[in-house]
């Protein structure tokens, strides 16, 4: 709830499926929100989702808007505005990956992987501040950008995913900065391995998974809950101070496990002395 008690208004991007999914429905599920706007291209996918947020008892609208597309990000804002009069909380949660070698990497998919990981956060964000720094009672607002490990871990082959996601980082401390007097929070989420239809080859291909849980700490794929769990305290009013953080929900993938098996030879070592 916000300070004065009223309940949230939330727009999630790519809330169809996956992260974003489980993200409007915990946001429903902690009975903090009035109304949540789902989003995503497919807007069948979309009303399901919503009818199962208004099931548990918050509004929900579905709005179809492509996040690559500058006018459907304004549009997206816009209707949220219309219908419920403000914004408290922005989740930038939309992205898209492909494996491709660098050299082989066109114009084509630097520009569609771009578009929608780094170019519709910064316009979605941008129309959202605009209502945030005008609106009272409360003024203000938090944005949350769902980033990735690779916004600090090089990903071969998928350079312009892991550009957009470094990229995301920077605008998401800067945003965090310039807005804190607005009391606007802008913080990211930057997921490990998730089990989402976006790593849909770790269901499907064993030695790909046991490849991945090498550099896993905790050992396993998380579910897509794990990561809302974070957003949804980052979104709440018990995250208040936090701004410009990046909460990284990966089992420890940014810990270097490589390092964890040299530290043993070390401690061996010492046994030795
Ligand atoms: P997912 O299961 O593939 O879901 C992606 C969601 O984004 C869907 O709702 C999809 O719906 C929507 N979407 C895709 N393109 C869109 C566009 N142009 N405009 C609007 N919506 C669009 O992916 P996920 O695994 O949940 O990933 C969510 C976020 O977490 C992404 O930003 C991803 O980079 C990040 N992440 C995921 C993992 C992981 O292991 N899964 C790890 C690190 C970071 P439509 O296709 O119907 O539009």
């Amino acid at each position: 709830m916000t300070v004065e008690g009223k309940k949230k208004i939330a727009v999630v991007t790519g809330s169809s499926k996956g992260i974003g999914k489980a993200i409007v429905i915990a946001f429903a599920n902690s009975k903090q929100y009035s109304g949540i706007i789902t989003n995503g291209r497919n807007i069948d996918e979309l009303q399901r989702v919503s009818d199962e947020i208004k099931s548990s008892g918050c509004d929900s609208i579905a709005i179809e808007a492509d996040v690559s597309k500058e006018n459907d990000c304004i549009r997206l804002i816009k209707d949220t505005i219309k219908h419920y009069d403000r914004i408290d909380v922005l989740v930038n949660n939309a992205g898209i990956q492909q494996d491709i070698p660098f050299a082989k990497t066109a114009i084509e998919d630097w520009y569609k992987i771009i578009s929608v990981d780094l170019t519709g956060p910064f316009v979605c964000s941008r129309e959202a501040v605009k209502q945030m720094q005008t609106q009272e009672n409360p003024q203000g607002g938090c944005i949350i950008n769902i980033s990735s490990v690779h916004q600090q871990i090089p990903k071969p082959h998928y350079i312009p995913y892991a550009t957009s996601k470094a990229g995301l980082e920077m605008m998401t401390k800067t945003m965090a900065l310039e807005l804190a007097k607005d009391n606007i929070r802008a913080n990211i989420v930057a997921p490990g391995a998730i089990d989402t239809d976006m790593n849909i080859e770790l269901r499907e291909n064993k030695v790909e998974l046991e490849n991945v849980l090498k550099r896993i700490p905790l050992g396993r794929v998380a579910s897509a809950e794990e990561v809302a769990n974070v957003v949804e305290f980052l979104a709440s009013d018990k995250a208040s101070y936090v701004t410009g953080a990046t909460f990284f929900v990966d089992g420890g993938m940014t810990l270097y496990p490589s390092f964890g098996i040299s530290s043993e030879h070390d401690a061996e070592r010492h046994t030795h002395w």
